[in-house]
């Protein structure tokens, strides 16, 4: 069988882009035959970003609604917190021991923040904590503890892919023996990056994000509305291709519904109307899921039952898995 891992951030509101590129992949991938679907609430990488516990609880709570409003499954798939299992900072440390801090200097989060500082004429560690520093090695956690062998990442993910390799390797060799396996990088090709608003990669911790299911239709209008656009007037021909909005209505239309929107603004359709037909796309997929969303989201109680179901299932193999390796490495085995 094929293991997928997903994880989301618990940072804040999920919003269109990690619908698109992951939830909706996911729950498709999760449906085929020999798929084992890992899913999970990443509330522990949420700590390295927010320092805020009423967003993280909020956020985990969304969260967790979303992807079962989106139609997982959760009898299937193991969907749990990361928080709820206690082997995972169990084998982050273990990780973190065999890893070469030089492989951390070269992660991609880190030397943004080293190139920023230095840009500013500040000390290059100005507030890089050692969350952030030494995050790859919690994602390589999440993935070894389930032996994950596929993970579905976007382009930006893969050298921490690499890192998970180098860190599963580096174990193998030195405690002589296969403990994990070394995963590969399902590169989605046709999962888009979907811009923010203000035309970054829409991203929760830059606040510039269209919500999922949060607010409602109109919360989804009025933050279409707000999405940056060219200057051009109706009637002018536009860049479609060079346009977010393009770019988010291709991941909620089919091929000829695109063609025919690219062919509609390069004939000078206004972005007014662009906006509005942007709206109706979203929300014929998403309107009868906002509505199990908000079921669920009146019903807390229920998700937590979810999850710890979840937490239960994924520990039926974490917590073998982490008896082996405790003994792999020395450790008393647990009581
Ligand atoms: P944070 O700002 O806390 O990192 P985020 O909103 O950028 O949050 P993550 O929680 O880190 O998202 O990512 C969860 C999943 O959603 C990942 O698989 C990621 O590839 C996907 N994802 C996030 N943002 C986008 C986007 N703008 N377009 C497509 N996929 C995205």
């Amino acid at each position: 069988n094929t293991r997928v891992l997903t994880g989301i951030t618990t940072s804040g509101t999920p919003h269109l882009g990690n619908y698109a590129g992951a939830i909706r992949p996911s729950i498709r991938a999760s449906t085929q035959a020999g798929v084992d679907a890992f899913f999970f609430l990443a509330d522990y990488h949420a700590l390295i970003k927010c320092d805020d516990p009423q967003r993280i609880a909020r956020s985990r709570l969304e969260i967790a609604a979303t992807w079962i409003a989106a139609g997982l499954d959760v009898e299937r798939v193991t969907f749990y917190r990361q928080s709820d299992l206690p082997e995972i900072p169990e084998l982050c440390w273990m990780l973190t021991c065999v890893t070469a801090k030089g492989l951390m200097n070269r992660a991609h989060a880190y030397k943004a923040s080293v190139d920023q500082n230095l840009l500013k004429q500040v000390d290059p560690d100005d507030g890089v904590t050692m969350g952030l520093f030494s995050y790859p090695i919690l994602m390589a956690a999440d993935i070894l503890m389930f032996n994950a062998n596929k993970v579905p990442v976007g382009r930006d993910q893969i050298q921490h892919l690499e890192m998970t390799r180098d860190i599963a390797q580096r174990f193998n060799h030195l405690y002589g023996g296969e403990y994990f396996v070394l995963p590969e990088v399902q590169i989605e090709e046709d999962v888009a990056t979907l811009p923010g608003l203000d035309g970054r990669k829409m991203s929760k911790s830059y606040d510039n994000t269209i919500p999922l299911f949060e607010g409602g239709a109109r919360a989804l209008r009025a933050a279409v509305l707000r999405i940056v656009t060219d200057s051009r007037a109706p009637g002018e021909p536009k860049d479609a291709e060079g346009s977010h909005l393009y770019t988010i209505y291709r991941a909620f239309a089919s091929t000829a519904e695109s063609a025919q929107f690219r062919a509609q603004l390069e004939q000078g359709l206004g972005w007014g109307d662009a906006k509005q037909l942007l709206c109706e796309r979203i929300e014929q997929e998403l309107a009868p899921m906002r509505e199990r969303y908000a079921e669920l989201m009146a019903k807390p109680e229920r998700i937590e039952d979810i999850l710890q179901a979840g937490a239960a299932k994924a520990r039926k193999l974490s917590g073998p898995f982490m008896a082996r390796l405790r003994e792999a490495v020395g450790l008393r085995a647990p009581a």
